[in-house]
């Protein structure tokens, strides 16, 4: 029927505002900035830096592989190579990012950098309230405003947060086991090597018998 849906869309119109004098539930606005809805799960907005521990700067993640910049459809991410180096989560010396910086008014929230990051560095965020007025600056986000710790990430999704840190930590385990084993072959190798060197000569063999 012509104009069925416009009728629904009253209706239920109808139904949520009598509804909201008696139930809660019925009440699909909140007065903003008073009050605000919790967002959901899954609501993405921009991305953020994960850095571990409780030094934003020491522990990002992000090794400055620049993928997630090659890879932005709109190409707000820049991205500075450090010169030097310092240690990952297993101990391995790793470059970090000199300057990384995200230009959110031109970032489309798709995620791809996301999905492309093999260190789980970046992770979208949910704040939203990024209002600013000065149109360029205020939202071009350097490193230090896009580091944001594990633990809020954690909040924001517990089950992801959850396997990502249980698979980092098997391999820490397993880069720590492999240290270990490796300082036990040194040691094994060089008392082996101590030994032979202990031996007595060999008596050369007698050629008149
Ligand atoms: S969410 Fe998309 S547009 Fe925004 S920085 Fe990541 S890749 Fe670029
Ligand atoms: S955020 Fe991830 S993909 Fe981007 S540079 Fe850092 S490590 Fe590489």
């Amino acid at each position: 029927m012509l104009g069925e849906g416009i009728l629904k869309g009253m209706v239920e119109t109808a139904r949520n505002f009598a509804g909201s004098y008696v139930s809660k539930d019925r009440l699909t606005t909140v007065e903003y900035p008073e009050e605000r809805i919790a967002p959901k799960e899954n609501a993405r907005q921009f991305p953020f830096l994960v850095f571990d521990g409780n030094d934003p700067m020491a522990g990002l993640r992000c090794v400055a592989c620049q993928i997630c910049e090659k890879e932005c459809p709109p190409k707000c991410i820049y991205i500075e190579k450090s010169k030097d180096k310092k240690p990952d989560f297993v101990g391995k010396m790793q470059f970090y990012p000199a300057t990384f910086d995200i230009d959110v008014s031109v970032c489309m929230s798709c995620q791809i950098c996301v999905e492309v990051c093999p260190f789980d560095a970046i992770k979208m965020d949910q704040e939203y309230e990024l209002s600013n007025d000065d149109r360029f600056g205020g939202l071009l986000l350097n490193k230090t405003r896009l580091a944001k710790s594990n633990e809020y990430y954690g909040k924001m999704h517990p089950q992801e947060a959850g396997a990502i840190d249980e698979s980092r930590l098997k391999t820490k385990e397993a880069a720590e086991a492999k240290v270990k084993a490796d300082a036990e072959a040194k040691v094994k190798a060089a008392a082996e090597a101590k030994a032979k060197e202990a031996q007595p000569p060999t008596a050369p063999p007698n050629k008149g018998a």
